[in-house]
C-alpha cells in the first residue's frame, strides 16, 4: 500500500518529525537512568532492532516508544487519522509487529527488554520507581538511598535482592 498525503496538520507534522533520533521521551529516561548511575549505550548498532538504550554486559535493553507511532493499545494517544483509516491501521500493526519481532530477537540472545510508552516518561517520579525497581539494571544502593529520602527500608529491600544474591555468588 502507498502512503497517502497527509490529510491534516497534525498528521503532517508528525509524518515529518517520525524519524527523529533524539525524542523527548528517550532523553527523559536517559536523565532518569544517569541519575540512577545506570551505564548505557545509545542505540548500538550492534544489537538487533537497536534499541534505544541498552547494556550488553548487564544483558538488558530498553526501547522507548512513542504512543502514537507505535500504537500503544487503550492509550490516548493512540489516535487513529480518519482518513485513509486503513491504510493507517495497517502501517501500525506492522509497527507492532516489528516490535516485538526486535524484542524477541534480544531475548533469545539473553537480553531483558523493557518498553517505556512516551505517556510514562511525563510522570517523572513514577517512570524513576519503574525502572528503580527494574532488576536487570542493578541499581546500586547509595543510588537508590539518594532517590528514596524518607523511603522505607522494605523497599530498598525489595530493590536489592537481585543484586545481594548476585553478590553472594548465588546468582551467575
Ligand atoms: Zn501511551
Amino acid at each position: 500500500m502507498r502512503r497517502p498525503a497527509a490529510s491534516d496538520s497534525a498528521t503532517r507534522r508528525r509524518m515529518t518529525t517520525q524519524r527523529r533520533s533524539d525524542t523527548e521521551p528517550e532523553r527523559v529516561v536517559r536523565s532518569v537512568l544517569s541519575d540512577l548511575g545506570v551505564r548505557y549505550r545509545i542505540a548500538p548498532r550492534s544489537l538487533p532492532g537497536k534499541p534505544d538504550l541498552a547494556n550488553k554486559g548487564g544483558r538488558w535493553a530498553i526501547f522507548v516508544h512513542g504512543c502514537y507511532w507505535h500504537h500503544h493499545e487503550g492509550c490516548e494517544r493512540a489516535t487513529v487519522p480518519k482518513r485513509n483509516r486503513d491504510w493507517w491501521l495497517h502501517k501500525f500493526r506492522g509497527n507492532q509487529i516489528r516490535d516485538r519481532e526486535k524484542a524477541a530477537l534480544l531475548e533469545q540472545m539473553g537480553f531483558n527488554v523493557l518498553v517505556v510508552w512516551e505517556c510514562e516518561t511525563k510522570d517523572g517520579p513514577r517512570l524513576r520507581e519503574r525502572l528503580e525497581r527494574w532488576q536487570p539494571l542493578q541499581i546500586r544502593r547509595d543510588a537508590v538511598w539518594g532517590a528514596t529520602r524518607g523511603g522505607g527500608p522494605e523497599r530498598l529491600e525489595s530493590v536489592w535482592t537481585g543484586v545481594d544474591a548476585r553478590e553472594r555468588g548465588e546468582v551467575a
